[in-house]
């Protein structure tokens, strides 16, 4: 069969991958988009679109009005419940949005303007020659080997990347090797007005509960936990009574709403594998979303790192375009911009991360935010994705946090 030649080939039609066909599809360029999955599919997923994420949906991609169409749900509140300090709440401009409807709008969005996708299409190997990754192999839908080439390759195939383990850049973070169990139940009353909340166990083990409010077109809540890697044995072969049996020893007052439930459809499970790459480009291929980086996913920030790396990424392929020159050295701009725009955000993720597993820290932390409503507005516009990190720091944020003591 004869190679199929692109101007850009995208690997992974999450949103990275459809983020970054849909803005190069849109600058003209020939893009094809292939994903091993069929559409609509899910994605284990807190299913929380910080409100970063939510400008990019709106201004950049403009397809908020389809979301809340489909049932998006509009956030008021973002609580955080310690482990047994007091919570600490505040406003967010955040949606809710289960990702079988989120991907699948994205997708029929890139479909529409001109991206030619295949489901279907497992990935097997990357095509390098000459030292320039050009193309996948692997086999389509109905079990036959396809080749697809391009100028230029974008990896956003996720975690667990065939083009950034190609590579050669993927460094593991050793502390962030764990597993979330994913579900959803009938809307079950803690979201009055629209609400997200963190919990953190009560019992102090290691372990963070998510749940969601209640959205999409059956209404249902996302309740999400995510526990060492070494707790996977513990599961094996009996998941649901393992995810009952940690709700009620951490996070008893989850469980009080959700004990008399039957969830709504399967428990997933997934590996949730912290890391990072040295850089994200190689001659003739950029990495976007998780397959650069994943960092744990307490803060709800994936979708919007997905979205804006598919923005920048998108910037440098068009650059390299103009240039005729797809090396490394012409798409290490991409490199520059997530530095730049990304690299203090997955700081932050990560200070949030070691505050969080240190409870007197979180404890003294989470009395100075009750304290001041303007300080947790500022922190939470900020892990919100709507203020730069280093604003944190400005000297009137520091006088306020000065004025908690
Ligand atoms: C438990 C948990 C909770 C989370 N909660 C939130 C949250 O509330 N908010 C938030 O913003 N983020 C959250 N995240 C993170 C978020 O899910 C990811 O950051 C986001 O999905 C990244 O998008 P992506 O497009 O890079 O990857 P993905 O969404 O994983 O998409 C990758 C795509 O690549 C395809 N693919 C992979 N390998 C191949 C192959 N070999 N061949 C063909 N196709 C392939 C897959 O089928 C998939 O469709 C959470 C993550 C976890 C694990």
């Amino acid at each position: 069969m004869l190679d199929k030649l692109s101007d850009v080939l995208v690997l992974g039609a999450g949103p990275a991958g459809a983020a970054t066909a849909l803005f190069l599809a849109r600058a003209g360029y020939d893009v094809a988009l292939l994903d091993r999955a069929t559409f609509p599919r899910d994605k284990p997923c807190g299913e929380y679109l910080t409100p970063g994420a939510v400008q990019l949906l709106r201004d950049e991609i403009g397809v908020l009005p389809e979301l809340l169409a489909l049932g998006a749900r509009r956030l008021e509140r973002e609580t955080v419940v310690p482990h047994s300090a007091r919570s600490f709440s505040g406003p967010t401009e955040a949606l809710a949005c289960p990702r079988l409807v989120t991907d699948n709008v994205l997708l029929d969005t890139v479909q529409a303007a001109g991206v030619r996708v295949t489901e279907g299409f497992a990935a097997r190997k990357i095509i390098r020659e000459g030292g320039k990754i050009c193309g996948v192999t692997g086999t389509n839908a109905q079990g036959e080997q396809q080749t697809h080439r391009a100028r230029v390759v974008v990896g956003a195939d996720g975690t667990h990347s065939l083009a950034a383990r190609e590579m050669g850049v993927v460094r593991p973070i050793p502390r962030l090797q764990r597993i979330a169990l994913v579900t959803h139940y009938a809307a079950f009353g803690t979201d009055v007005g629209g609400s997200v909340t963190m919990h953190l166990p009560r019992d102090r083990s290691d372990a963070c509960c998510g749940v969601g409010a209640s959205c999409g077109p059956d209404g249902t809540q996302n309740v999400n936990i995510v526990v060492p890697l070494s707790e996977a044995k513990q599961m094996a072969g009996r998941r649901q009574e393992y995810f009952e049996q940690r709700l009620k020893s951490s996070f008893p007052q989850v469980w009080e709403q959700v004990s008399g439930l039957a969830p709504v459809g399967p428990l997933h499970s997934v590996g949730c594998f912290g890391h990072y790459t040295k850089r994200a480009t190689d001659d003739g291929v950029v990495l976007v979303g998780d397959a650069a980086t994943f960092i744990h996913p307490f803060t709800g920030e994936g979708v919007f790192f997905a979205l804006r790396g598919a923005q920048l990424a998108a910037q440098a392929i068009d650059e390299s375009f103009q240039r005729s020159d797809f090396s490394r050295h012409s798409l290490r701009r991409y490199d520059a911009a997530r530095r730049t725009e990304l690299l203090s955000r997955y700081r932050l993720c990560d200070a949030v991360q070691h505050v969080v597993h240190s409870p007197a820290l979180l404890a003294w932390a989470s009395e100075r935010l009750r304290r001041s409503a303007s300080l947790t507005e500022i922190l939470l516009q900020t892990i919100g994705d709507r203020m730069r990190p280093a604003d944190l720091f400005s000297l009137s944020n520091l006088r306020l946090a000065l004025s908690t003591l």
